[in-house]
């Protein structure tokens, strides 16, 4: 087997990939993979190697906007442009600029999912202004239920988080739909949820979204609530509360014909490795190992191991790929 080795740019682009929130949705990941200020127990992404409030330049914004250029000439659906990713989007220095120049080049609505740690500084809330939403989240409101839930850097205190909300509120035109992950046993108590609606309601967010555990979390223990428990709790947060939790893929993996599609078609032209497929899609290798596991299994490809290296082939009964 020849190998061939290429020396390529990261991959900023993901998708586009449809999302119930945002429609068809192209991510753009700006940051090393899991670059965050916090270890939520819940993340999908797995643990934080290392917690970080440092902002950086990381990628050369150039680069980032000649991927996102090429695939905007695409004509792909595109609903949303949407900052997220590996990590905290405003650890990016360059998050402001690459959403001004963004909004020069097209009408697509461009959003940015953030953790909100970052909220407090002038900067960061002025990094976002040129965006047409904003999804904060805010799992906590009390510094208990912060470490519990959030596991932050040791700087970040949940108060001023909440003041940077409100100032942000005040200063941002567009749309902010608040996300709170909720998780059984660590910030639903009857007492936190009444502490985090009084901050809710001094926010003053365009929508409250309720999520849950449903994906694949950092930590066996984050559980997900009932569908029940969070009816009754969107309920009590009122009329611009939403559960976007998606019960129909818990304990699933989640569907993307695309994805699939997309790993098939690579593997189909040359035997690949996990690296190879995680590279080119953007995607954390634990998420396209998922994806391989299930075309293993449903018979579509097998895994051959070639000087040490595990690579993965059509398998023999289904050559042809549909
Ligand atoms: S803020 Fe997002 S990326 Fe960071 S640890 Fe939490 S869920 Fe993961």
């Amino acid at each position: 087997m020849t190998k061939t080795k290429e020396k390529e740019s990261p991959i900023h682009i993901y998708g586009p990939v449809p999302s119930r929130r945002l429609g068809f949705s192209l991510g753009i990941d700006i940051l090393p993979y899991k670059t965050c200020t916090l270890d939520c127990i819940y993340c999908q992404l797995g643990p934080t190697p290392k917690k970080t409030v440092q902002q950086k330049e990381h990628f050369s914004s150039d680069i980032v906007l000649a991927q996102i250029n090429k695939t905007l000439s695409s004509g792909q659906r595109i609903d949303y442009i949407t900052f997220s990713g590996s990590g905290e989007p405003t650890l990016n220095t360059t998050l402001g600029k690459l959403i001004r120049e963004i909004k020069k080049i097209t009408d697509i609505p461009v959003a940015v999912l953030t953790n909100s740690t970052l909220l407090t500084k002038a900067r960061v809330r002025e990094a976002l202004q040129a965006a047409d939403l904003v999804v904060p989240s805010l799992d906590a409101a009390t510094q208990e239920e912060f470490i519990a839930v959030n596991r932050p850097h040791s700087s970040l205190k949940i108060e001023d988080i909440i003041v940077g909300l409100k100032i942000f509120r005040q200063e941002f035109k567009g749309q902010i739909w608040l996300e709170i992950m909720l998780v059984k046993g660590k910030n639903d108590s009857p007492n936190h949820l009444n502490k985090l609606k009084a901050a809710v309601r001094e926010i003053q967010p365009d929508r409250i979204q309720l999520n849950t555990v449903i994906r694949p979390p950092a930590e066996q223990f984050a559980r997900a609530l009932s569908l029940k428990d969070l009816e009754k709790i969107k309920k009590a947060f009122g009329k611009k509360c939403e559960i976007i939790a998606d019960f129909a893929q818990m304990n699933q993996f989640p569907q993307s014909q695309d994805i699939e599609r997309k790993i098939l078609s690579m593997i189909q032209r040359r035997p690949v490795t996990l690296s190879d497929i995680s590279a080119s899609l953007g995607k954390h290798r634990d998420e396209v190992l998922k994806y391989l596991n299930i075309l293993i299994s449903n018979g579509k490809i097998k895994p051959l191991t070639h000087k040490g290296k595990t690579y993965y082939e059509p398998s023999s009964a289904g050559n042809s790929h549909k």
